[in-house]
């Protein structure tokens, strides 16, 4: 069914980003929570139309890894996307996250990933704020760019360039999978240790923005850093430093992400309490979930 601006309760903001703001709202007709961004686009009624069905290959994907699409309206000079709701937010504010519970936040994100590029699609902005977590233990990719045009008319308004993109993408050239798997080694690398893998994007006055062409200096010319030793495993630190290679051809493939991630054989993990007002009981179902030979369980995992 086609949701409308008047048939949502908007109840809270949730956060801002570049593109737009994000709101907790009830869908009246339903009683259904959602997630609602809206965003400001300026653009014909004809580019609107060719959005709303560029979204619509989002009904079609149906993996626990990926957020839930409800669907998408223009109201005013705004497009409103509605999508599931998840109360954990997102995987910014609990920084640093502990190696177990990467691990078992590695698979959902890696599953996810390779559910969508199996659909041809690239997430295209991969990073620690559009992974979302939820009280009942899951997590979920959110924000995926599946509309080429809502991705163009986006881009004619703010700078195109983040922390989290590949040296070939910031150069212009045509990027691919590659590209995501950078972007998820600098997300793993913050997601540790609360910092960019870069020092020279660390050391900056946080009043003080880089200029885009010495970010893309810095992550086209410096060495990224390494995970310190003393405070993870082995196969962590190299699986990150093989998400981060400067040539694309020598990152790791999809396949190698899925055998050699994190958390391949942990069983325990716990992730930060997390300070909300609402209680979390941090009990799962049993069996709420398992990867592929079903010997990793997703019971034990907390928020
Ligand atoms: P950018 O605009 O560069 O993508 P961003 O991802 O931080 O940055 P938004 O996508 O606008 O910006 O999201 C803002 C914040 O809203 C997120 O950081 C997250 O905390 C929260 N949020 C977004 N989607 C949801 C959701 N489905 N459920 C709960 N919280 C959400
Ligand atoms: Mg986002």
């Amino acid at each position: 069914g086609q949701i409308t601006k008047e048939s949502l309760h908007y109840v809270q903001m949730l956060g801002f980003g570049n593109g737009g703001k994000v709101y907790r709202a009830i869908h009246k007709p339903s009683s259904q929570v959602m997630a609602v961004k809206e965003i400001e686009l300026d653009i014909s009624v004809a580019i609107q139309k060719q959005i709303i069905s560029e979204l619509e290959i989002l009904y079609k994907c149906n993996s626990r890894m990926i957020i839930s699409f409800f669907g998408a309206f223009f109201f005013d000079n705004k497009i409103s996307i509605c999508t599931e709701f998840m109360d954990g937010g997102s995987l910014d504010q609990y920084m640093p996250v502990d190696e177990r519970a990467l691990g078992q936040i590695s698979l959902c994100v890696i599953e996810g990933m390779l559910y969508m590029w199996n659909l041809k699609v690239l997430h295209r902005d991969i990073k620690p704020y559009n992974i979302l977590v939820n009280s009942a233990g899951q997590v979920k990719l959110c924000d995926f760019g599946v509309s080429t045009q809502l991705e163009k008319s986006i881009a004619t308004t703010f700078l195109g360039t983040n922390v989290y993109m590949a040296p070939e993408r910031l150069q212009g050239y045509d990027y691919g999978t590659p590209a995501e798997v950078w972007s998820y080694g600098v997300t793993l690398f913050e997601l540790a240790t609360g910092k960019l893998p870069f020092a020279s994007l660390n050391m900056t006055d946080p009043n003080v923005q880089l200029q885009p062409f010495h970010v893309m200096k810095v992550i086209l010319e410096e060495p990224h850093m390494k995970l310190p030793a003393e405070q993870f495993s082995q196969s962590l630190i190299d699986f990150v430093h093989r998400c981060l290679h400067k040539m694309p051809a020598l990152r790791l493939s999809g396949q190698d992400l899925l055998f050699s991630t994190p958390g391949r054989t942990v069983i325990q993990s716990s992730l930060k309490s997390y300070s909300s007002s609402t209680n979390h009981t941090n009990v799962l179902p049993s069996n709420s979930y398992s990867l592929h030979s079903g010997h990793l369980g997703f019971n034990s995992f907390q928020i």
